[in-house]
């Protein structure tokens, strides 16, 4: 197919996610048509460096022919079969024991999902269900964060903290609150970090003393929020926000979509954060993206009570542990352990990415550059001094991810922070190109910028003419 026949039947009859459907017919889609190692390549010829790892998910590269050969021996041997109705297969057995050896030792059971969304659809039912159980059916309201991200179905998208989501096709699952999220740079820095991560922790005691305690059932975070912005939380905040649950008694889901698999140089971000959660959402990295599968790692006080107390959980999904998918996640998972990934994420790559990455804080646009493990992020600042932003009009970040993709560079823009989260086994080689080609684009985008506001400058003097 060339390009703009491509191009023309997607605009005809492809509706796609998280797209201003109108304004992406106007321009075209890019097409891409293969990818090998941290490379995708599209329909003009173009290799570009992916740094988002599609999204956030290929952890382990393209091209891997082990996970395409687990498939297709799982394909023909069993394609599908369900787990309802006291049936299993060999696939769903082996992974879910395997998830509970790499998990945190108190977590030895897994629920499978279709994807990460739907994993947090049943964290939701899950602790409420937990906590009737229990005897305490008023704990049912759930604290998220503002700009957390935990999926896009209902439940997902009313955990998560996105207003726009809010805004479209409400309203949101009841019993949710939410409070403010540890993320400094953008609304902190009139403290210190640590001072700053603490107040975002009595935020959380706040909200459950507003709310009665006697009422909340768990609060759900990323670790590192992925899709809010790539945000690192000060080092006191994890902490203290352990010790607010532990007075109240009230569950922690770590939601490890992103984190979990490598990303932050564990196995799961909650074990780089010394967390110990009751409940983790895992997707993504768990299959590095090659077939849809996800799940929730159940801690056993949970487990425990579902099992000896809950009778039928009335929950579940045609493919909750689809054969095929489990086969490639569980090769997944063996590489990852066997090729010491998580280890070179930790010791080799994820450090050598930080000093590189710390660099580009000298450029004139970026007034903070962050990272830990493999993921990363650059606020793009106007003035450097004083960390002040770019004009929303202006779409700074926008622009700079599309001056990236054209340079041969996959980096997301989300507002005006940029961020990066490549695939694990990205060499030292491919990050020196990856800072090279960020760079050369942060370059572009000033001038660009800098174009802008002197064409503005003489349209104003025209009109005061
Ligand atoms: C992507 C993501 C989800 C949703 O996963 P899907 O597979 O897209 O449904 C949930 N939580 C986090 C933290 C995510 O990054």
């Amino acid at each position: 197919m060339q390009t703009q026949e491509c191009q023309a039947r997607d605009r005809a009859h492809h509706l796609h996610p998280f797209t201003d459907f109108k304004a992406l017919g106007e321009e075209g889609s890019r097409v891409i048509t293969r990818a090998e190692g941290v490379y995708i390549h599209d329909s003009r010829g173009h290799r570009i460096l992916d740094g988002m790892a599609g999204l956030w998910c290929v952890n382990l590269g393209y091209g891997r022919q082990e996970l395409v050969e687990a498939a297709r021996e799982q394909l023909e041997q069993l394609p599908y079969y369900n787990t309802f109705f006291k049936t299993t297969h060999p696939p769903a057995v082996r992974l879910a024991e395997k998830l509970c050896e790499l998990a945190p030792a108190h977590m030895n059971h897994v629920f499978f999902t279709g994807s990460g969304s739907e994993a947090n659809d049943t964290v939701l039912r899950m602790v409420r269900r937990y906590w009737a159980l229990q005897g305490k059916p008023g704990k049912r309201w759930i604290i998220g964060r503002e700009n957390g991200y935990h999926g896009s179905t209902v439940a997902g998208m009313s955990l998560g903290g996105m207003a726009p989501m809010h805004d479209q096709g409400g309203p949101c699952v009841p019993e949710i609150a939410h409070i403010r999220q540890p993320y400094w740079f953008g609304e902190g820095r009139d403290q210190s970090p640590e001072a700053f991560g603490r107040a975002c922790a009595e935020a959380l005691e706040a909200k459950i003393l507003e709310l009665g305690e006697e009422n909340v059932a768990a609060f759900i975070a990323e670790p590192v929020q992925g899709a809010g912005g790539a945000i690192m939380p000060p080092a006191s905040y994890w902490p203290a926000i352990k010790a607010v649950l532990a007075k109240h008694d009230i569950l922690l889901v770590a939601d490890e979509v992103i984190c979990g698999f490598g990303r932050l140089g564990e196995w799961f971000g909650s074990q780089h954060f010394g967390l110990e959660p009751d409940l983790m959402p895992i997707a993504k990295g768990l299959s590095s993206g090659y077939l849809p599968i996800g799940g929730v790692l159940v801690g056993d006080r949970v487990a425990d009570t579902l099992i000896e107390e809950g009778g039928e959980f009335f929950h579940g999904f045609t493919y909750s542990g689809h054969p095929a998918c489990a086969a490639v996640a569980l090769k997944n998972l063996e590489l990852l352990e066997a090729e010491g990934v998580v280890e070179r994420v930790r010791d080799d790559v994820g450090p050598y990415l930080a000093r590189r990455w710390a660099e580009l804080a000298d450029h004139p646009l970026v007034g903070e550059a962050r990272s830990l493990g493999l993921m990363g992020a650059l606020e793009l600042v106007a003035d450097k001094a004083t960390g002040s932003r770019f004009d929303k009009s202006l779409a700074a970040g926008n622009l700079c991810r599309d001056i990236c993709f054209d340079a041969g560079l996959v980096m997301r823009s989300v507002g005006d922070t940029m961020i990066i989260a490549p695939p694990l086994v990205i060499t030292r080689q491919e990050i020196d190109e990856l800072v090279r080609l960020a760079r050369r684009a942060l370059d572009e985008t000033a001038v660009r910028l800098a174009k802008h506001a002197a064409t503005d400058a003489a349209q104003r003097e025209e009109i005061r003419a």
